[in-house]
């Protein structure tokens, strides 16, 4: 299947299991080299999501100017400052010493916060009871708090199902539009619980090269 085929079969995926509510579509350029974001951007995907700091200030000069792109992976605070400028969305802000940051570098930057779904501490993300806390954190620091983030649980769908779950319910009570929620293997469950916002790579694009183990 073409880029193009792959983009009409998610779409029609995607309005068959939220057919009531617009879903914004993250494309998951991480991994690959420029040439495949370039591809993304000719098939009209104008949101790109990387998830190493490098790579995004790397590939964002050989793209249009039009680009959204969105930070989702784990982030280290002294990486805020190269990527201000170019960041749309900062998805997986998960503690407040990086919130102080991004208020620092980029004032008013649009954010999502990370709660850890999985309680998986080597994972990203703020322990779910402090979610709160860091959003009312995040709006007084001056930070466009537009929704929450989260990642499933690797190979448990009954556990993503849940985590999930909450993070919608969670959001709701925060009144917070932005659920982004689901990846290539989980999208169904994370449309089903309310998603609003999937970040989808390896259904686009393939399965990504192996990256070598390195400083985020
Ligand atoms: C890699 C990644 C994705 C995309 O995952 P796929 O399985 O390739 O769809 C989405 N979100 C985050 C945070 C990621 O790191």
């Amino acid at each position: 299947m073409t880029l193009a085929e792959k983009l009409v079969s998610l779409r029609a995926e995607i309005a068959r299991l939220a057919p009531d509510r617009e879903v914004t579509l993250v494309a998951v350029t991480k991994g690959h080299p420029v040439t495949v974001a370039q591809a993304a951007y000719a098939e009209g995907l104008r949101i790109l999501g990387e998830n190493y700091a490098q790579d995004l200030v790397a590939k964002v000069p050989d793209l249009p100017d039009d680009v959204q792109w969105h930070f989702i992976g784990r982030l280290q605070r002294n990486k805020v400052k190269s990527l201000a400028a170019h960041v749309a969305l900062w998805e997986s802000v998960d503690r407040p010493s990086l919130v102080r940051e991004i208020a620092k570098r980029a004032p008013g930057a649009s954010v999502l916060i990370q709660p850890n779904l999985s309680g998986d501490p080597t994972k990203g993300g703020c322990p779910r009871d402090e979610t709160a806390a860091l959003v009312a954190d995040a709006r007084e620091q001056g930070l466009e708090v537009r929704g929450l983030m989260g990642v499933g649980i690797f190979g448990d769908r009954d556990r993503t199902a849940e985590a999930f779950g909450w993070l919608v319910a969670t959001a709701d009570r925060l009144e917070l539009p932005v659920r982004s929620i689901g990846m290539t293997d989980d999208l169904d469950l994370a449309l089903r619980a309310g998603s609003t916002m999937v970040r989808v790579g390896r259904s686009l694009f393939g399965e990504r090269p192996p990256a070598p183990p390195r400083d985020q």
